[in-house]
């Protein structure tokens, strides 16, 4: 799909331009979008303010190597500082994160609804409060189970295991129409299937008189008494580019939006702006099979097993084309060499774990600092996740186990015990992240919390925050669905109240 609405590029703005809208919206991920739809759908005059750039699925390459510096922020090489240190990667462009990811769609389960009422006052979120929300913005997104089919033989090799153990499980739902399978989700979907906010919610505001300026980052904030008056940013090609608006969204993601708040002395007074960050710390499990398994082929997260979710620990697909798999096998050498000659038999399987540490998002220079600690019960989580991992390998007839803790040789002949046996700590675990939440997080406490169950900023009367950083913990599964959810249902209160 080429840009279909109208869009002024940053990149080509220099100068100074002040514009008025009646609400100005920062950032165009998982929450950003779905509020510019939504207030552009109830009438108001609404700006789009994107980082990034305007990215066509014709472009996209299928290569990692070349997509990843066109898509990440860092070319998806942020990593926490901390033990260990986690590679966190995120999206930047017209969709986000949401432009890169895998496209698996949770609602948030009930039980972590419940707790968000009992120990963040959030009392208005309930299933019911929210299930229209949902089937909106999944309607919106094209929500679906992954047919079988198009899972691969990756996922079907987890099935069989978790089948005759007897754990339960099932195909993903995902935001894709048309897929064709071809396993480069984190790269830019080829196809144009998958359907990021930038395909969806951006068109809808676009239908609705929604003006989109790409290639502009929001420096600054400007505030008089309780209201903001004005954002500025700057244009990729050195231009200055002012905002007038009634209404101020900033939607800049979880490690952009403290950032940019703290930077302009908003949503401090609790001191809670920044910290409280989850990051639902993921890694991933190697088997070797006796037959091809080809994990590129077919959608990459297709299958889960939630048969451990009541302990934090969910398995969900995670496949990646061989150069991919290369970085991230946790060997070296003659060891990883082998490993990679016969990529063509191993299957790869993921572990994601509700983490109890938590971190903080800081600004050195400008420049986002993530100090995050992995907490010793998650390091225990996570080696629980991969012996009930190595279980289904097995089941599924692996020859090889290959678990990424470092010293830990793969194992054989279906016994875990040198992982249940081995001494497993934050240091020795190889990790990834891709949920990121919590950093000005929501609640009704404005002691404890940075906006209200409505996503206002605390203090101040049109300064509202709709993406993951309002999250107040991780609801154990991936988060988009939770932050569109929260985020149209915070635009269409805004929108009521005129
Ligand atoms: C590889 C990967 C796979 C994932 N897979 C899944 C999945 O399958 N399912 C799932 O539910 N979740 C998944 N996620 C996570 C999910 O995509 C994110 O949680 C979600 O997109 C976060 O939404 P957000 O609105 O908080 O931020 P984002 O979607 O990151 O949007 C923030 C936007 O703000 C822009 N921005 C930042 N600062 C500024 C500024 N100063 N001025 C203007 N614009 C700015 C950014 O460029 C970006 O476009 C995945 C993440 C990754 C990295
Ligand atoms: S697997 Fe489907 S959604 Fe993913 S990149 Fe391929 S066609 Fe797109």
């Amino acid at each position: 799909m080429k840009v279909a609405g109208e869009t002024v590029a940053g990149a080509e703005l220099a100068g100074e331009r002040i514009v008025t809208f009646d609400a100005c919206v920062i950032g165009t991920g998982a929450g950003g979008a779905p509020v510019a739809a939504e207030l552009a759908a109830a009438g108001l005059r609404v700006a789009m303010l994107e980082e990034g750039a305007w990215h066509d699925a014709d472009d996209f390459s299928a290569r990692p190597r070349d997509m990843a510096p066109r898509l990440y922020r860092d070319g998806g090489q942020s990593v926490t500082i901390g033990d260990p240190p986690i590679v966190l990667p995120t999206g930047r462009g017209v969709g986000g994160t949401t432009l890169i990811n895998s496209g698996t769609c949770f609602r948030t389960p009930a039980h972590v609804l419940e707790r968000w009422r009992e120990d963040d006052g959030l009392s208005a979120l309930t299933e019911e409060e929210l299930a229209p929300v949902f089937d909106d913005v999944e309607a919106t997104i094209g929500v679906a189970e992954v047919p079988a089919d198009l899972a691969g033989e990756n996922a079907a090799i987890v099935r069989r295991g978790a089948e005759r153990l007897g754990l339960s499980g099932g195909y993903l739902r995902r935001n894709a129409r048309g897929c064709v399978g071809s396993g480069v989700c984190a790269f830019g979907c080829p196809a144009g299937a998958k359907q990021h906010t930038g395909v969806t919610f951006v068109p809808r505001a676009w239908e609705h008189g929604a003006v989109l300026f790409t290639d502009a980052t929001v420096r600054d904030l400007v505030r008089r008494g309780d209201r903001v008056t004005e954002v500025v940013a700057s244009t990729s090609a050195g231009g200055t580019l002012r905002v007038r608006a009634d209404v101020f969204v900033v939607a800049c993601g979880t490690i952009g939006t403290p950032l940019l708040l703290r930077r302009n002395g908003l949503g401090t007074a609790s001191g809670q702006l920044g910290r409280n960050l989850s990051i639902h710390p993921a890694s991933a499990v190697r088997a070797r099979m006796d037959h091809e398994v080809r994990m590129w082929e077919g959608v990459p997260q297709s299958y889960y097993v939630d048969a451990y979710a009541a302990d934090g620990i969910m398995l969900e697909g995670i496949a990646a084309p061989p150069d991919q798999a290369a970085m991230a096998t946790p060997r070296a050498g003659a060891v990883l060499r082998d490993l990679m000659l016969d990529v063509r038999r191993s299957a790869s399987f993921g572990v994601m774990v509700t983490d109890e540490g938590r971190g903080a998002v800081h600004s050195v220079l400008g420049r986002p600092v993530l100090r995050y600690d992995l907490h010793p019960g998650d390091a225990a989580r996570f080696q629980r996740g991969f012996a009930h991992l190595a279980e289904i390998f097995f089941a599924a007839g692996a020859r090889e186990v290959i678990v990424p803790v470092s010293g830990l040789p793969a194992l054989r002949d279906r016994d875990v015990e040198p992982l249940l046996r081995a001494r497993v700590r934050p240091r020795d675990l190889k990790l990834m992240a891709f949920h990121p939440l919590g950093t000005a997080r929501a609640g009704a406490d404005p002691e404890r919390s940075v906006v209200d169950g409505d996503l206002r900023v605390h203090g101040l009367a049109n300064l509202f925050v709709a993406d993951g950083s309002v999250v107040p913990s991780s609801p154990g599964v991936n988060p988009q669905l939770t932050i569109m959810a929260l985020a149209t249902r915070a635009a269409r209160l805004i929108a009521a109240r005129g």
